[in-house]
């Protein structure tokens, strides 16, 4: 073989590739925290420190298995901060004759890795990262023309991979139950506390601020409560399988004050870092069905769609449609996203709720993401960019690939459709229904345009008024259209006089 280098992303911390079956003498490893990766976009702290922290975790692995390795820490004094300096310095110290390396999730790098192998001047090999179940352009060659249906991909996903299947039918004869998976959660069930990870991350904190890379967020150093290696990422993955995949498929839809994860895994992270496998978690949730004297079916298959069917559906369709998806705005929007998604200062309970759990852990559940900061961000008529910037920096399993999709995709619909048949935005009633984030909040959910008038209300009749030309012909928005074509015109003026009020106030709701 001859002397080979071989890089490794900071989302590529599969510790099963094959790269890893055999100790060879003539291959190095290369892993590297630069400053180029930090700063594309503004991160939050623990998306930093998770990332350095699981890279550095996994090349130590790597080394006791008896690998070479060659780290460049972000505070190293020969970090050149950017992968072509430092390729190019290791290829001429130690005369590597081919480099390899996995191919990245996200185009931007896709494309710098293709500029640097033609400046290398070297024999260079992109190969698999072997993680997912799809490769890069299955789900453009399932679909052609036709629409990109999730369900009908996950429905042939089912067939292909075998899974939760039956004599060539999906087993308890229904492909899904998502109609039995919307209920608020009830006061007299119980959420169990998160679970939790000590894990230590001082130094790689210190090192990030003397570098100066720009953050926000908070973070607690000394209990790092996120999965920073494999066997942790396995750890998560057992908690909710033992302990929350029961109650995960009827209340994964609902929002609750109690908790800041309700029923959800938390695996995203480490699923995203490829430190655990997509199979073997689909195979994990599936043996679950096994030896249980009832197990529940619907929530089973409710997690699995999320993996086997959205997971990589998404994958297909960012690969499908980039780069131009990176620049749909469907309804021309470039209104700037309210201050208070920085520092979660609003007195809407639901917002503050949801932008202060991102802040302060990095996280949100899906229809937070979706039906709360999302539905709002579209319903003020924001810049998709600065919605975008927003989650990627926000959220720690944020990896352009998933985050664009389900962004600018799903929630702003700035596709015009080609992810979700119509956009997801609703009035306060959908949030009052699904938890307990109207009880007490300064707005008043059932109002529509008087001082106390929840915002959700006015802004959502305001933005099917001004969208009539683009929306208002779509099947499935008749029925709202219905509802506002027949509105009392005194009331609908006062609501569009609210709603221009708030757009105008967007900073100081
Ligand atoms: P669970 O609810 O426990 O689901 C299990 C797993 O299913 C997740 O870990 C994830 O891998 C997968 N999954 C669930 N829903 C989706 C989906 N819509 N698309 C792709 N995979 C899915 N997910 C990310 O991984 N990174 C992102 O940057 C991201 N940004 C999002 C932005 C918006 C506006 C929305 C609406 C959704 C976004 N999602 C993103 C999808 C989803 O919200 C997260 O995957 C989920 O909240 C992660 O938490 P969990 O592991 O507890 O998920
Ligand atoms: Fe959110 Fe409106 Fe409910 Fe307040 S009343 S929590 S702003 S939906």
């Amino acid at each position: 073989m001859p002397k080979t280098l071989r890089l490794i992303l900071g989302d590529q911390l599969n510790i099963k590739h094959s790269w890893f079956n055999e100790i060879q003498d003539e291959v190095i490893y290369v892993l590297m925290e630069v400053k180029t990766e930090s700063e594309y976009v503004k991160h939050h702290i623990q998306k930093i420190v998770g990332f350095f922290t699981a890279m550095r975790d996994f090349s130590q692995e790597l080394i006791q298995q008896g690998h070479k390795v060659k780290y460049y820490k972000i505070s190293d004094e020969n970090n050149a901060q950017n992968f072509f300096d430092n390729l190019s310095k290791l290829i001429h110290e130690h005369q590597i004759e081919l480099f390899e390396y996995q191919e990245p999730d996200e185009y931007r790098l896709d494309k710098i890795l293709k500029d640097i192998c033609g400046k290398l001047g070297l024999k260079s090999n992109m190969l698999s990262s072997e993680h997912f179940l799809t490769d890069r352009y299955e789900v453009r060659d399932f679909f052609g023309e036709k629409n990109y249906l999730m369900e009908n991909f996950y429905r042939q996903m089912r067939k292909k991979w075998d899974v939760m299947m039956e004599n060539g039918k999906p087993l308890g004869e229904k492909w899904n139950y998502d109609h039995e998976n919307r209920k608020k959660i009830p006061k007299t069930l119980e959420i169990p506390k998160p679970f939790e990870f000590n894990n230590d991350v001082s130094t790689v904190l210190e090192e990030i601020e003397k570098k100066d890379i720009p953050y926000f967020g908070d973070i607690d150093p000394k209990n790092f409560n996120w999965p920073v290696n494999r066997k942790q990422g396995l750890e998560i993955l057992d908690h909710f399988l033992d302990k929350l995949i029961e109650n995960y498929g009827p209340y994964q839809d609902a929002l609750d004050t109690r908790s800041w994860t309700n029923f959800h895994s938390r695996i995203s992270f480490a699923l995203n870092l490829k430190m655990i496998g997509v199979e073997e978690v689909i195979e994990k949730a599936e043996a679950k069905l096994e030896g249980a004297d009832d197990p529940n079916i619907a929530s089973i298959e409710g997690f699995i769609r999320q993996i086997l069917g959205w997971r990589e559906y998404m994958r297909g369709v960012y690969w499908s449609k980039m780069p131009n998806y990176s620049d749909s705005n469907f309804f021309g929007f470039s209104d700037e996203l309210p201050n208070w998604f920085w520092d979660g200062n609003t007195k809407m309970n639901c917002m503050s709720y949801s932008v202060g759990q991102s802040l302060k852990h990095s996280y949100a559940h899906h229809i937070q993401r979706l039906m709360v900061t999302g539905n709002f961000a579209l319903l003020m008529q924001c810049d998709p960019n600065e919605v975008d910037a927003w989650y990627l920096g926000v959220y720690i399993d944020a990896i352009e690939w998933v985050e664009i999709t389900n962004t600018r995709g799903m929630s702003q619909f700035a596709d015009g459709g080609l992810l979700s048949s119509k956009p997801y935005i609703s009035s306060a009633n959908y949030i009052n229904k699904m938890g307990d984030y109207c009880k007490d909040c300064h707005y008043n959910h059932k109002l529509k345009h008087e001082e106390y008038s929840c915002p959700f209300n006015s802004l959502y009749w305001y933005f099917l008024e001004s969208q009539r030309d683009k929306i208002e012909k779509n099947p499935r928005m008749k029925m709202p259209y219905n509802i506002l074509n027949k509105m009392n015109p005194e009331d609908k003026e006062k609501i569009m006089d609210r709603a221009e009020f708030l757009l105008s106030n967007r900073h100081n709701l």
